[in-house]
C-alpha cells in the first residue's frame, strides 16, 4: 500500500518506507493511500483473539510487506511487557459508561502501547527499505512520549535515541523517569521554554536538508518516535477495535451497535487513531475530544477557526498541555476530501499567522463524527475527588479531564450508546495532583505523594514507580532552544 503526504509533494511505495522516514520530504504527514477495511466478521474473529493477536490483524491491513507471523510474534513480545499481557483492559464502571486503561505497560501511560512496538516496526521498516545508517530517533515530548520511547528503543541494535523535553512543562515524577533512563544509546535533555519550543526545534531539525546531509555525512539518518510517525499512530488503531470487542463478547453490545469514544487530547494522536479505525469499518457513534485549560481544539471543532496565538497554561495534565497539535493535519487532509495542496495552504498559514479556517461544509462533516469540549484545571480536580468518591475508581489528571467532558457530552446529547472513556496515564504517575484532588493536600516529594495516595484510596502503587527511587540520576543538562542542533552533533560524536 502506497504512502502520501497530507501535502501532496512526497509518497512512498509502502507503510515500511514511511515508518523508516517519519515525516514526509515536504513536510507533511505520511497517511494510506486509502484506508484498508475491516468486515464485521473478522471484528467478530477477534473476540476470541487476544491483544497481541487483535492487534497483528488490525496493523497487517496496513503493514502488508511485513511479514504476518514476525508481526505476530512482536506484537506478543510487545505486550508481554503489559499486566497480563493485555493493553487495554476495560474496566466497567457503570451503565453506559465503561474505562479502558491504557496505562499497564512499563513506563504508566498510553504512550507504551505503540513505544513497545515501534522499534521492531522501525528496525524492519528501515531493513525494508535498504537503509543500512544507523538511526538516530529524535523525541520532543511533553512528558510521557519521552520515557515510553526510551524504554522501548534502550539498548536497541543501530538505534540511538535523543530526547527533549521542555524543563519546567513536566511533572517531577516524568522528569525523574526520564533522567534515570538506562541504556547506552539513549540522551536526554531538557529545553528552556515549553513543549510547542521542543516540537519546533525537533520538527526544524527533521526538515533541514542542511542538517540532515551533515548527519548523513556521519552516516546517521533520523527518524521520528512521536505520533508524526505512521509507526506510532498504527498501533493505536488496535485498541478500539480491542475495546469493542470486548463489549462484544461480554455482551453489553451486540455486533455492529455503536460506541462512543471520549479521549483525553493534546497532539491528536490518539483521537486520530480512533478516526482511522472508524474509517476502516469500526461502529464509532461520536468521538469526544476532550481538552484541558489549552482548549484551543474545543474552540477548532466549535468555530472552524484553528487559532494557536493565545495563553500557553501549565496545568496538571501536562501531557495536553499542547497549542499546536501535529495531528490534526491528518484530519482536515481527510475533511477536504483529500486535497493536499489546500492542506499544505493552511499549514503554511498556521506557520505564518498562527491560525487558519476551515469551511463550513467540512466543519459540518466534522460535526457529524467528532463532539469537543475541555475542563478547566479546578474542575478536572473536582472529577478526580467525586469519581473516587462515587465509584471508588481514582483517575490520573488526564483521564479525569475525560470524564468530565464524558459526563458533560452524555447530559447534553442525551446520547445513549456505549461510552468508553480512554484512560491515558495511572495516577500514580501525577500522584501529588491526583492526592491534592483527593486529600486537599500533598507532599512535594513525588514518592511521598504516591505513598499517601496509596494510603488514601488503597490503589496497587505500580513497581515501576517504586524502582525508581533508587535509580542514579545520569542526565542534567539544561540547554537554550537555540543549541538543540549542537546537542545533537554532540550526542552523535560521543
Ligand atoms: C500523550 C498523552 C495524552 C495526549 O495524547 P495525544 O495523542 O497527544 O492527543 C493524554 N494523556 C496522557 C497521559 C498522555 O501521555
Amino acid at each position: 500500500m502506497k504512502f502520501i503526504s497530507t501535502r501532496g509533494k512526497s509518497e512512498v511505495g509502502c507503510a515500511a518506507n514511511a515508518i523508516a522516514k517519519g515525516l514526509a520530504d515536504d513536510g507533511g504527514l505520511f497517511v494510506p493511500e486509502k484506508f484498508p477495511s475491516v468486515t464485521m466478521e473478522e471484528i467478530e474473529k477477534m473476540t476470541e483473539c487476544n491483544y497481541a493477536e487483535r492487534a497483528a490483524i488490525v496493523l497487517h491491513k496496513y503493514l502488508e510487506e511485513y511479514d504476518y507471523a514476525e508481526l505476530k510474534s512482536a506484537c506478543e513480545l510487545a505486550y508481554s511487557k503489559f499486566e497480563n499481557a493485555d493493553a487495554a483492559p476495560l474496566v466497567k464502571i457503570d451503565d453506559n459508561f465503561y474505562i479502558m486503561e491504557l496505562f499497564h505497560g512499563p513506563t504508566l501511560a498510553f504512550k507504551d502501547v505503540a513505544l513497545t512496538l515501534l522499534p521492531y516496526l522501525l528496525r524492519k521498516g528501515s531493513d525494508i527499505s535498504g537503509i543500512k545508517e544507523e538511526i538516530l530517533i529524535l523525541v520532543a515530548t511533553s512528558g510521557d512520549t519521552g520515557k515510553a520511547a526510551l524504554e522501548g528503543f534502550k539498548n536497541a541494535d543501530g538505534i540511538k535515541i535523543m530526547v527533549f523535553f521542555p524543563s519546567e512543562g513536566v511533572s517531577d515524577m516524568q522528569k525523574m523517569q526520564m533522567c534515570t533512563q538506562e541504556g547506552d544509546n539513549v540522551n536526554v535533555v531538557a529545553v528552556k521554554g515549553n513543549f510547542d519550543d521542543c516540537q519546533t526545534a525537533v520538527k526544524k531539525i527533521f526538515t533541514s536538508k542542511e542538517i540532515n546531509a551533515k548527519l548523513l555525512e556521519k552516516g546517521v539518518v533520523l527518524s521520528s518516535a512521536n505520533s508524526i510517525n505512521f509507526g506510532r499512530l498504527a498501533p493505536q488503531i488496535t485498541y478500539y477495535f480491542s475495546a469493542y470487542a470486548d463489549l462484544v463478547s461480554s455482551g453489553e453490545i451486540k455486533l455492529g451497535d455503536k460506541v462512543n469514544f471520549v479521549v483525553p487530547t493534546g497532539n491528536f494522536g490518539n483521537i486520530l487513531a480512533g478516526y482511522y479505525a472508524k474509517k476502516m469499518g469500526l461502529p464509532v457513534g461520536k468521538l469526544v475530544c476532550a481538552s484541558n485549560d489549552n482548549n484551543v481544539l474545543t474552540e477548532f471543532f466549535t468555530t472552524g477557526t484553528y487559532d494557536a496565538n493565545r495563553e500557553f497554561f501549565k496545568t496538571t495534565s501536562p501531557s495536553m498541555d499542547i497549542l499546536i497539535s501535529s495531528n490534526l493535519e491528518r484530519l482536515i487532509f481527510e475533511l477536504s476530501d483529500r486535497n493536499a495542496a489546500l492542506t499544505a495552504e493552511r499549514m503554511e498559514e498556521l506557520k505564518s499567522k498562527g491560525k487558519y479556517s476551515i469551511s463550513n461544509v467540512e466543519k459540518d462533516k466534522m460535526s457529524k463524527e467528532f463532539y469537543a469540549n475541555y475542563t478547566e484545571q479546578q474542575d478536572c480536580a473536582e472529577t478526580i475527588s467525586e469519581f473516587f468518591e462515587e465509584y471508588g475508581y481514582v483517575a490520573d489528571t488526564h483521564t479525569a479531564v475525560a470524564i468530565d467532558v464524558a459526563n458533560e457530552f452524555v447530559a447534553k446529547t442525551k446520547d445513549d450508546n456505549q461510552t468508553v472513556v480512554l484512560s491515558t496515564a495511572s495516577p500514580y504517575k501525577f500522584a501529588h495532583d491526583v492526592l491534592t484532588a483527593i486529600a486537599g493536600k500533598a507532599p512535594i516529594d513525588a514518592f511521598k505523594s504516591a505513598e499517601k495516595l496509596f494510603e488514601e484510596t488503597a490503589a496497587p502503587i505500580p513497581y515501576q514507580l517504586l524502582s525508581l527511587r533508587d535509580k542514579e540520576k545520569r542526565f542534567t543538562e539544561v540547554i537554550d532552544r537555540t543549541k538543540t542542533v549542537d546537542a545533537v552533533f554532540e550526542f552523535i560524536n560521543k
